[in-house]
């Protein structure tokens, strides 16, 4: 049986009295493994030697050293690929092309990107007049917060995980990463990667484990912690806010959604349906910037509603490796149950159900795996549970709207903040909504297409600060004014 082990100070050790959880794939319900879970010791001890790395041998290395050592372990992902695609669908379920296309490329990418940002940057610089009349140089450096925990979900595991870890490790920080529990097998594997390019023990610690009571507490609580950055639930994004607070620790925070999409009738309803097919379905609706809410003009509402049931019911669960698979399980039990629940809800509240709405009849050896159907519903007041609440499924809401005033505003009536996508041919009232929608990334007849330079994040309560290209810098380092008189 597979054993996960924390890794702390370049060394992969067991965990509190050797307790363990369980990593389960979802296709089946299977035991893959046994994950050892770290207690307050191995966290602390993960701190530890963060700090001790940051005041020895990582602190010390030059800038185009550490650029260096961060394209090494972009080539090391690349070079043991297709062991990070095997240990992700297995904890994921998701489909082999999905992880091999999309998680583990940009999970080395965010190495490659992030040290070339930290390459480029300038640092600010004024020459200034003083008040007797001499000169002085005035600048700003910017150096690494110091050990940074990194608090991550289990929905792109590696892809999130390094969007995180890359700008941290390129802006001169060290990391203790607290992987998803149901998740834990690529961050893992990354330690023995570090290792491959000699990353200096230390650099690069992870921690297995829970919340409440478990790692994540222990670390976020961690007075030697300088910053979390967390990518997660709004509510545990709340807890651990409320944990930040008595140590002062500059958090970074990537929450929630539940994100629109505007359909106006001049829209060409090929992208419209390219568009939507990704948002709402791609990897089990279990991408934080999915789309489950779908607002559409009224004289094309029926054709929409038509056209995506068709999406809908074309979709093939299945295996990971089987390459007819377009659609995996959900990731756990409890997910789905919290899913189903959605599900129950929109039919007590009167939803039309266009298709599914339920669990799908799969072949007996994937019987105990966390299948779930792809649903579709219209008909529920804008102040349903279902349309106001992120479910995290397969699954959306579909409105009409008459005036493209009225659709905004239907877009914006929600506590969340994040994502949004129009869908027009008229460029200007492609802009013009953009402007106006409370979300940090909107897309005009596309999803999930960004330049990885431009800044990630959500507004309302999808978020604090943004990430992403030279935004990232912001958190990762604090800027240290120096200012130099000269004299004659
Ligand atoms: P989650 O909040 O349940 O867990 C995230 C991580 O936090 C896990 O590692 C978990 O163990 C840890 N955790 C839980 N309680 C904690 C505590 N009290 N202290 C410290 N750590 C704690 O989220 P999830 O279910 O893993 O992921 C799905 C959620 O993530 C969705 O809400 C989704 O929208 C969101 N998400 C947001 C983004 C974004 O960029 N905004 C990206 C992906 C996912």
């Amino acid at each position: 049986m597979k054993q996960i082990l924390n890794f702390v100070n370049g060394e992969f050790v067991a965990g509190r009295a050797d307790k363990l959880f369980r990593n389960i794939n979802p296709v089946d319900g299977s035991l893959i493994g046994m994950v050892a879970e770290a207690g307050r010791t191995e966290v602390y001890a993960a701190v530890a030697a963060a700090r001790a790395a940051l005041n020895g041998p990582w602190g010390k290395l030059s800038l185009a050293q550490r650029v260096d050592l961060l394209y090494g372990v972009a080539n090391g992902i690349n070079k043991r690929f297709e062991d990070f695609v095997d240990a992700e669908i297995a904890d994921t379920g998701k489909p082999r092309h999905l992880a091999s296309h999309l998680d583990i490329p940009r999970g080395a990418a965010n190495f490659k990107i992030f040290a070339d940002v930290v390459k480029n940057v300038p640092n600010e610089f004024f020459e200034m007049t003083t008040p007797d009349n001499k000169t002085a140089l005035n600048y700003a450096l910017r150096r690494p917060k110091g050990v940074v925990a990194v608090i991550c979900p289990w929905n792109l595991p590696l892809l999130l995980m390094t969007w995180k870890v890359g700008p941290a490790l390129a802006c001169g920080n060290t990391v203790v990463v607290k992987p998803s529990e149901e998740t834990p097998s690529t961050a893992t594997l990354l330690g023995e990667v570090m290792n491959e390019v000699g990353m200096p023990a230390g650099v690069y610690n992870v921690v297995h484990g829970f919340g409440p009571d478990s790692a994540g507490e222990f670390l976020t609580t961690h007075p030697g912690i300088n910053a979390i950055t967390f990518t997660g639930e709004t509510r545990t994004g709340a807890a651990i806010l409320k944990a930040a607070s008595d140590g002062i620790k500059a958090t970074s925070m990537e929450l929630g959604g539940k994100n629109p999409a505007i359909v106006f009738a001049d829209a060409n309803l090929e992208a419209v349906m390219a568009g939507l097919k990704r948002s709402v379905f791609e990897n089990s609706g279990q991408v934080c910037l999915g789309t489950e809410r779908v607002y559409v003009e009224r004289s094309v509402f029926d054709e929409v509603v038509r056209r995506l049931k068709l999406v809908a019911e074309e979709l093939k669960p299945g295996l990971p490796n089987d390459h007819h698979t377009t659609l995996g399980p959900l990731i756990s039990q409890e997910h789905r149950d919290k899913v189903l629940s959605f599900y129950r809800q929109a039919k007590e509240q009167g939803a039309t159900i266009v298709t599914g709405g339920g669990i799908p009849t799969m072949p007996s050896d994937l019987a105990g795996g966390y299948w779930i159907e792809p649903t579709i519903w219209t008909g529920l007041p804008e102040t349903s549970s279902v349309v106001q609440q992120e479910i995290f499924g397969p699954c959306c809401h579909v409105a009409a709207f008459d005036t493209e005033e009225e659709a905004i505003n239907m877009a914006n009536a929600t506590p969340y903040g994040l994502a949004a996508s129009v869908y027009t041919n008229d460029i200007n009232r492609g802009h013009r909504v953009a402007a106006r929608l409370e979300v940090g990334l909107c897309w005009v007849n596309s999803w999930f297409l960004r330049d990885l330079r431009t800044p990630f994040g959500g507004s309302k309560m999808s978020g604090i600060g943004r990430e992403g290209g030279v935004h990232s810098l912001e958190f990762y380092t604090e800027l240290r004014n120096v200012c130099v008189k000269l004299f004659d």
